[in-house]
């Protein structure tokens, strides 16, 4: 037998009759159009939002001042050439600067041939505490050893002094911004410099080290890229990039320097260049190199703080930290 459907019985209402006030009859009409036009134009405003995470401003808070003043630190220091005594002051500053700013600092020690024998380096690595295991990392590297000579007082202060100066700065300013900061790392080679020639196996101890260790770690595919920098201070700036920077990357940074209006400084070098980014594209990341080589005092005595500018440091640090921040994750 099919079940009949019992009917309830009505209860009589209780309750007041509702008033119709203007307020109920405006949420009832006027209200819920008024909710589905905001809903509208959120989803409108989420779809139109340009994709990737969003990471503020960061480049407004980069000070050439600062960065000038870490330069002035590190070439007050001397010539800073692998195994010198200064070469340690040098990472003691980078470690100090970098820990007052949430930095991990890591030491990574390595001993290489060289034409004047087994020679110790150390590069210098700086990580957040809390770097993401799932997202992929940007580096930002610069070289902090001087050239070795025998015959001249050379102190780096563009080749080797600039550009570490600046990454000291550049970390402060990442520490205010920390979910960008979680997909950097900072990278502070040790051996740049040849000690003859840059060959295959003279120059580019640290870097060679670095990126040869990433790929056998088959860390290769956690990193999204990288920037180094090299002779970023010339008071006279102008940063000739190597014709073979990866394209996107260079595209990128041409696209940051227009957005600052400091497109005039960025341009095209005719030859190519061997510098720190060289062993990172041939493992497979791509690495730009933003270096000045239109320095006339490029490994001479003459390579000193008087031929640097707060403001040469300024337009590269706020350049980076631009195609960082809007473009290196998009
Ligand atoms: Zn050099």
């Amino acid at each position: 037998m099919p079940n009949k459907k019992k009917r309830p019985h009505r209860r009589p209402n209780l309750a007041p009759a509702r008033k119709t006030t203007l307020a109920s009859q405006w949420m009832r009409y006027g209200g819920y159009s008024f909710l589905v036009a905001a809903l509208l134009l959120v989803s409108l405003f989420l779809f139109l939002r340009p994709r990737g995470p969003r990471y503020g401003e960061p480049w407004k808070e980069f000070s050439g001042d600062k960065a000038f003043r870490h330069v002035q630190s590190l070439v007050a220091l001397g010539p800073r050439p692998p195994e010198s005594e200064a070469s340690k002051k040098a990472r003691a500053y980078i470690r100090e600067q970098l820990e007052a700013t949430g930095w991990q600092v890591i030491d990574q020690p390595f001993a290489a041939q060289t034409p004047r024998g087994t020679t110790q380096f150390v590069n210098v690595i700086a990580r957040r505490p809390d770097q993401p295991a799932n997202q992929k990392l940007f580096f930002v590297g610069s070289h902090y050893d001087t050239k070795t000579f025998d015959s001249i007082r050379f102190v780096g202060a563009n080749d080797g002094g600039s550009s570490s100066g600046a990454l000291l700065e550049l970390g402060r300013v990442l520490d205010q911004h920390p979910q960008l900061a979680a997909r950097i790392e900072l990278i502070f080679f040790d051996g740049e410099e040849a000690y003859q020639r840059f060959s295959r196996t003279d120059g580019l101890y640290g870097s060679r080290f670095f990126a040869e260790k990433a790929r056998k770690a088959k860390r290769v595919p956690f990193y999204e890229g990288g920037i180094v920098w090299d002779m970023i201070g010339d008071r006279d700036l102008t940063i000739t990039l190597p014709p073979d920077s990866p394209a996107k990357l260079a595209q990128g940074i041409f696209a940051a320097a227009d957005a600052l209006q400091v497109r005039e400084h960025f341009t095209y070098l005719n030859d190519d260049i061997l510098d720190d980014h060289t062993p990172f594209n041939e493992v497979g990341i791509p690495t730009i190199d933003l270096i000045d080589f239109d320095y006339p005092p490029w490994h001479t005595a003459g390579d000193t703080m008087d031929k640097l500018s707060a403001e040469s440091l300024q337009i590269v640090g706020t350049v980076t930290l631009y195609f960082l921040a809007e473009r290196a994750f998009q």
